[in-house]
């Protein structure tokens, strides 16, 4: 019951956002790391869980819409992370796909069938991964380096200034 409760929970946007709930920024439980890892995958805000992010399939916004979270952290090379985590995921999949294929079909392995679909796969899963890779990638980072009052932008027309409640 506790962890349906839980597992439900992650869908609802506003379920556990983690500026209104860090009493210790520093410190990221491992409930409130798998709910942004979640909402990071889905491609969706992984601070509060809302989106659209992303105005088309590659290109992300500045900003979360709703929590205004600033999506590339003021950093110039922000993308690295996201790139790095679709090459692994798209090297892994190629690997246990080929692996999987050949040991559940051994010893009569479709040599020439096998290589054309990893190759297609090669290069289909990173088109496909590539905006969760860069949502998952900003998961990570918020559990690594916790959210502060500057990752934030003010709302439209405000120049710069802490939301509500993170102000001093
Ligand atoms: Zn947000």
């Amino acid at each position: 019951m506790g962890a349906a409760c839980y597992l439900l929970s992650m869908f609802r946007p506003d379920s556990n956002p983690t500026v209104d709930s860090q009493s210790d920024p520093g410190q990221l439980g491992l409930s409130q790391a798998a709910t942004l890892l979640f909402r990071g995958i889905r491609r969706r805000c992984p601070n509060c869980g809302h989106g659209p992010l992303f105005s088309n399939w590659v290109k992300m916004k500045e900003t979360c819409p709703n929590c205004q979270l600033v999506l590339d952290r003021g950093e110039h090379d922000y993308f690295l992370g996201g790139y790095t985590i679709n090459l692994i995921v798209a090297e892994l999949l190629v690997v246990l796909g080929g692996t999987a294929t050949m040991v559940f079909t051994w010893p009569d392995v479709p040599w020439t069938l096998l290589t054309w679909a990893l190759v297609f796969l090669m290069v289909l899963a990173p088109v496909l991964f590539y905006p969760s890779a860069k949502t998952l990638f900003l998961a990570v980072d918020l559990i690594l380096r916790p959210l502060t009052p500057g990752d934030l932008a003010g709302p439209p027309g405000d120049s710069g200034s802490a939301p509500p409640g993170l102000g001093a």
